[in-house]
């Protein structure tokens, strides 16, 4: 695979600085039952990375400390991580919101069989990727069958509640496009989605996500490998808005690798690069137990116009 990092360390992204933290994003391993093309954490079935319960416990005394009212958990697949239900329940148990960034297939898993009534018990938001509405498109992505078992677990979940008005248990689905390309709008797409998988499986959701790709690890790897990865940038670059500055995750999110280090988001988790603060190479979630991060400098690189290009992107879905 192709190092992506080389090419986006001379930047000229803007400086950004922290707000409060809000939400402790928490990836718990790169373990996943899938190896999806355009995976940006290259996660997979022969991985070992996995949290131990001693990390995951130093995440909830941080999750507390910090007073950030989610707790995001994704992965690789984070119901394969064997702290994944002790962080729901103690999350839950502080009053957090929890949510869980589900590949859907991992329901059919051997020893899930109980996971989508532990979700909904413990009113869990599901968040989903479908990349495309149809079959050809989610498996030439996300591999062979993973479509037809989506739309059985989106079924198994709605029987839960899951997507239905008034039931309290969020399932968002989320969009990224296929190739080097900007998403399309995010409120048109979703009402595409919602009229074709209602008339074609009689299955509902409650929002979709647009999401641009990043031009980090695979993706970004298979950009270089076909010559794509300069014309990718410049789309990017010449598609930035100021005005999505404000809403870019990393002002009000932290993420936590496997180990319990912080990173400025998920992306930069991927690409090695760590929250800088008071000069530290790094820093573990237990040096942060007593500071907060607030107005904290954002380590930025060139990747950071994947969340600004166009209507923006994070992983809340378009920002403008
Ligand atoms: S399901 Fe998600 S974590 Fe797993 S390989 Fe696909 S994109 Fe990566
Ligand atoms: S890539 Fe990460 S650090 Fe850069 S703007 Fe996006 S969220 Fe912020």
């Amino acid at each position: 695979m192709h190092a992506t990092l080389p090419l986006l360390i001379d930047t000229d992204f803007p400086a950004l600085r922290r707000r409060k933290v809000d939400t402790v994003q928490v990836n718990v391993g790169y373990v996943c039952n899938q190896s999806c093309l355009h995976c940006h954490v290259n996660a997979g079935p022969t991985r070992t990375e996995s949290m131990s319960r001693e990390t995951a416990d130093h995440v909830l005394a941080y999750l507390r400390a910090s007073g950030a009212g989610t707790l995001d958990i994704t992965g690789g697949a984070p119901e394969l991580n064997a702290q994944f239900r002790h962080l729901v329940t103690q999350a839950r148990a502080l009053g957090a919101t929890v949510m869980d960034r589900c590949n859907l297939t991992v329901l059919f898993e051997p020893g899930q069989e109980s996971l989508a009534g532990f979700l909904a018990a413990n009113a869990v938001q599901i968040v989903a990727s479908l990349p495309c509405y149809t079959a050809e498109l989610v498996d030439k992505q996300r591999g062979q069958g993973v479509y037809d078992k989506s739309i059985e677990a989106i079924r198994r979940l709605n029987a839960l509640g899951y997507g239905r008005e008034g039931s309290g248990l969020a399932l968002d689905l989320v969009y990224n496009p296929q190739g080097p390309s900007l998403p399309p709008s995010q409120a048109k797409l979703e009402a595409d989605y919602k009229r074709i998988l209602g008339e074609k499986f009689g299955i509902a959701f409650n929002r979709l996500y647009t999401l641009a790709n990043m031009p980090i690890q695979r993706f970004g790897s298979t950009l270089v490998t076909k010559g794509q990865f300069n014309d990718y940038m410049a789309l990017l670059r010449g598609a930035h808005r100021d005005e999505n500055l404000d809403g870019v995750m990393c002002r009000s999110l932290v993420s936590v690798d496997w180990l319990g280090y912080l990173y400025d988001c998920d992306f930069n988790q991927m690409l090695g690069l760590p929250l800088r603060v008071a000069g530290r190479a790094r820093t573990h979630v237990t040096d942060m137990l007593a500071r907060d991060l607030e107005n904290n400098a954002i380590v930025v690189r060139d990747h950071c116009y994947g969340c600004t290009a166009g209507q923006g992107s994070s992983c809340g879905g378009a920002l403008a």
